[in-house]
This record gives C-alpha cells, sequence and structure tokens, in this order.
C-alpha cells in the first residue's frame, strides 16, 4: 500500500489543496502549528532528504520555484519559513518528502 502524501497526492485521502500540477501537490497542514502552515510535496514518492540525489533532485528545484508563487497566493507577504524535517532526530513523522511552508506570524528562531 502507498504511503499517506502519496494517497493524498493521488486523491485517494481527502485534503485542502492548495496547488497542483503534474510533479506537485501542495495542501493545508491537518495541525497546522502558523495561521499559514502548507505542505507541499512531489507527487513521485521519495521518502526524504536522505533519498535525494542527482536523478530525482530536480523535482526539489521546481518546488522551491513555486514558493514564492505559493506564498504570495496564501497572502505571505511578510515573510515565511520553508522547512523539511528527517529522520528521527529531525521529527519527521511521514516518510514522504514534504516542504512546511509556515506564516502568518513571527517565527521564532532557533527551533527547538
Ligand atoms: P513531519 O513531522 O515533518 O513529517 O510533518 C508531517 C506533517 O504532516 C505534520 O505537520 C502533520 O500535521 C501533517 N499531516 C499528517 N497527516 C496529515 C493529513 N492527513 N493531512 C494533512 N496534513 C497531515
Ligand atoms: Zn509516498
Amino acid at each position: 500500500m502507498s504511503c499517506l502524501f502519496c494517497r493524498i497526492a493521488g486523491g485517494e485521502v481527502p485534503s485542502n489543496k492548495v496547488y497542483e500540477d503534474d510533479r506537485v501537490y501542495a495542501f493545508h497542514d491537518i495541525d497546522p502549528q502558523a495561521p499559514v502552515h502548507v505542505l507541499i510535496i512531489p507527487k513521485t514518492h521519495i521518502a526524504g532528504t536522505d533519498e535525494l540525489c542527482a536523478d530525482n533532485v530536480d523535482v526539489v528545484a521546481h518546488i522551491y520555484a513555486l514558493v514564492p508563487q505559493i506564498a504570495k497566493q496564501l497572502g505571505l507577504q511578510k515573510g515565511y519559513r520553508v522547512v523539511t524535517n528527517c529522520g528521527e532526530d529531525g521529527n519527521q513523522t511521514v516518510p514522504h518528502l514534504h516542504f512546511h511552508l509556515l506564516g502568518g506570524r513571527a517565527l521564532s528562531w532557533p527551533p527547538g
């Protein structure tokens, strides 16, 4: 069985869509940590940043090229943060590469 985010990207699990094209799907996080909290994912299954390599990294550039457009669409004129957690210490809970786009309030730094 495919992973949760593969099923979300495929429409088998409902989500609140923000953006979609042939390679990328973006949707609102179910447990938002900021007024705007969106997840941007590749439609192909990549477990996380540890699985990135020269053969599959193009989609990451594509995702980052979309960030300004999605941020503008969501009204994040004052700024935002893009975060990817990796592995146990990184607190990754869903093993499908995703980029958190957070904004709508001043975000603290450094993270906990
Ligand atoms: P991470 O902990 O970095 O792996 O991020 C996983 C994120 O997925 C968390 O912020 C969760 O709230 C979010 N999440 C889990 N299940 C769903 C879902 N069904 N729809 C939307 N977001 C989800
Ligand atoms: Zn997946």
